[in-house]
């Protein structure tokens, strides 16, 4: 389960501007679907409203066919689970920042969760700049390893829907490859994914729709969007 549907959604954050004009999308369970597109083209918006931050003025969000503004906060949470885009890294090691705030999570979960973002052999290692008891050198984490670090910490409450807003994130400290890397291994999930992203080179969706000022101008899978240009 983790079926999303977007029935002809509008949004206006204020009444002078229209934001997002009819959305339609549908994301099949543990699929992965891409949005790219320009910035301000709307694609955090699309999160914001998957998470009830704000509700449409017209047309549905429907999460397993439930419209979500009739879900409960509290189940909606459980359903999704969002990757914030500045996570906190703690004077701890890798492991414990990834279980930071689940209590109870075991051992075993955190390296599962850790395998998940593509961390593993990371968790005994402490983030940049911190000795260790033994007298070693911290490690120095990439801003994708330190993305990838609140991805396993979501990855632990284990949500049927994972939302990667990475649409306003600082991508010049980042590698393309880091994000493929990161989303081939989570597609390996049972875990409907959706990325929101100015890259146009996200291989690893099963669609990419491309937002441009609040409409789809095109959609498909890579190969059908390069075979267009
Ligand atoms: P993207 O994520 O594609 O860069 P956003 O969804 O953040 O785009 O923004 C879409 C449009 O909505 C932009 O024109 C932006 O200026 C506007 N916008 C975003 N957040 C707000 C807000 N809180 N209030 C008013 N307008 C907003
Ligand atoms: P939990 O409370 O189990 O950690 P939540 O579902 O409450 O999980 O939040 C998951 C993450 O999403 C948190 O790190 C939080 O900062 C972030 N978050 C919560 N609400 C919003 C929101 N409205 N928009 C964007 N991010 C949010």
């Amino acid at each position: 389960d983790g079926t999303v549907r977007f029935e002809n959604v509008v949004f206006n954050y204020d009444d002078d501007r229209k934001i997002l004009h009819g959305l339609d999308f549908e994301v099949p369970a543990d699929g992965t679907l891409a949005i790219v597109g320009p910035s301000g083209a709307g694609k955090s918006t699309i999160a914001r409203l998957l998470f009830r931050f704000y509700d449409p003025q017209d047309g549905r969000i429907l999460i397993d066919g439930q419209d979500i503004a009739e879900v409960t906060q509290h189940s909606l949470r459980g359903a999704i689970g969002i990757v914030p885009q500045d996570s906190v890294l703690f004077n701890d090691s890798i492991g414990y920042n990834i279980g930071y705030g689940r209590e109870g999570a075991t051992q075993a979960e955190i390296e599962e969760a850790a395998r998940g973002a593509a961390l593993d052999g990371f968790i005994a290692k402490l983030p940049d700049g911190y000795d260790t008891q033994v007298g070693e050198r911290g490690l120095k984490l990439s801003g994708g390893e330190k993305q990838r670090v609140a991805i396993a910490r979501t990855l632990l409450k284990n949500p049927p829907i994972l939302i990667l807003d990475e649409a306003t994130s600082a991508l010049d400290s980042r590698t393309e490859d880091e994000i493929q890397a990161t989303l081939a291994k989570i597609s390996e999930r049972r875990t409907t994914l959706i990325i929101a992203h100015r890259l146009s080179t996200i291989t690893h969706a099963d669609e990419i729709i491309v937002l441009n000022e609040g409409r789809i101008a095109e959609r498909g899978s890579h190969r059908q969007l390069l075979v267009k240009r």
